[in-house]
């Protein structure tokens, strides 16, 4: 059985380098055409025919979304879990694949095709879910709606980042737009006639300010004013204002939310207006990586002898929609450095990175040793099973 399983990574690692021309060639192409959040159709449409002509059945468009697909293939080996390699490939606005997706479709693509030609006896389902608008547009939070991941056993994607670090918690994060309304008057003749929400505006950032001593560390809140007033001489009317609330803990999250809520209606009172808040765009939850794969995929990093950087799982971190996943599917999501630690996502030099060589490397032992745990996920019912406890012992929905 050992044997056999190390023979199976082998062939697999073998696979994957013969991938390393095609991988490259769906990276290149991503790179030289980006597209927006939603508006993902060549590089769905490539990825699509890829597989297919790896002997994945294809369903697309999914969820309602014209850019997101499914692909599945069987292994020959009978019942077993359905595992899923997810692929993102959505662009930023203006500076292009600066966040490296075009690198993680190509690692999807390279770890789901290595298996496939490497031990296409495996049991249970392979599959690839390409998840479209991750910058922003919450592609995934759609298609968990829709029930594209019921019957998904585990999921993971590869990242490529500043840094070499295999398991990492995300904030939840949340929009909140807060609009102060008074009334407007002569700021010389009539200041008295006014009601100002400049003042409640100006009271409810200081309030943030304030009580951000009482948060707990994992808590971050920051926000702008978009709308400060009309003139200098009227008193403002209208005020509005944008925040991101973020907390590494679900429960803790809903706590900030209504925190910051209370400070503005705090200052609203305060400066006798009223205040209207709306929640702006799609909720990322926070995300809670997976143990028991964490340990597998460092396990096979071991074996290609692959490093990390010694990075804990709450330093640097962000907000993606694979949080809302990790809650419905026990997920992992590894990063890796394609740069220095200094070439941070989202950045020119990080966007320069995402085509270099040494990128190139680092995405190849990543793709190695994710097509490796997904392998152990499919054949090894122990660790699907731990998977499976873990998951329900850090409270996912
Ligand atoms: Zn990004
Ligand atoms: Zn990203």
């Amino acid at each position: 059985m050992t044997r056999d399983n190390n023979a199976a990574k082998a062939a697999i690692a073998r696979q994957t380098q013969n991938l390393a021309g095609e991988m490259a060639r769906i990276n290149k192409a991503l790179f030289e055409k980006p597209e927006l959040c939603y508006q993902e159709t060549f590089a769905a449409g490539l990825l699509c025919e890829k597989l297919t002509g790896e002997g994945f059945v294809v369903r697309a468009p999914l969820a309602g979304l014209s850019t997101a697909f499914a692909a599945s293939r069987k292994g020959t080996g009978g019942k077993g879990p359905k595992i899923a390699l997810i692929a993102e490939y959505d662009a930023l606005p203006q500076i292009g694949h600066a966040c490296g997706h075009s690198l993680i479709a190509a690692t999807a693509f390279g770890a789901a095709a290595a298996i496939a030609r490497a031990t296409p006896d495996h049991p249970g389902t392979l599959m690839v879910i390409g998840t479209p608008a991750e910058e922003g547009g919450g592609g995934k939070v759609k298609m968990i709606e829709e029930g594209v991941f019921k019957g998904v056993d585990a999921a993971i994607m590869v990242h490529p980042s500043n840094k070499t670090r295999v398991v990492a918690r995300m904030f939840a994060v949340t929009e909140q737009v807060f609009t102060f309304t008074g009334k407007a008057a002569h700021a010389a003749a009539f200041p008295y006639k006014g009601v100002n929400a400049l003042d409640a505006g100006v009271l409810f950032y200081n309030a943030v300010s304030t009580m951000r001593q009482q948060l707990k560390e994992e808590a971050r809140v920051h926000g702008i004013f978009t709308h400060g007033g009309d003139a200098p001489n009227i008193i403002p009317e209208r005020v509005e204002m944008a925040f991101y609330i973020r907390a590494l803990d679900r429960d803790y999250f809903r706590e900030v939310i209504a925190k910051v809520r209370q400070c503005a209606q705090g200052a609203a009172k305060a400066a006798g207006c009223k205040v209207t808040i709306k929640q702006r765009g799609m909720v990322y939850e926070p995300f809670y990586p997976s143990h028991p794969m964490g340990r597998a995929f460092r396990e096979n990093m071991a074996i290609i002898r692959a490093k990390e950087d010694g990075f804990s799982e709450t330093e640097e971190i962000g907000s993606s929609d694979i949080g809302n996943l990790s809650q419905v599917v026990p997920s992992l999501h590894p990063e890796y450095a394609i740069g220095g630690v200094e070439d941070i996502n989202h950045s020119r030099n990080f966007l320069a990175a995402v085509m270099s060589k040494k990128g190139a490397v680092a995405a190849m032992d990543m793709t190695k040793a994710m097509a490796m745990t997904v392998y152990d996920l499919l054949v090894n019912p122990r660790l699907m099973a731990e998977t499976k406890r873990a998951f329900k012992g850090a409270g996912a929905k």
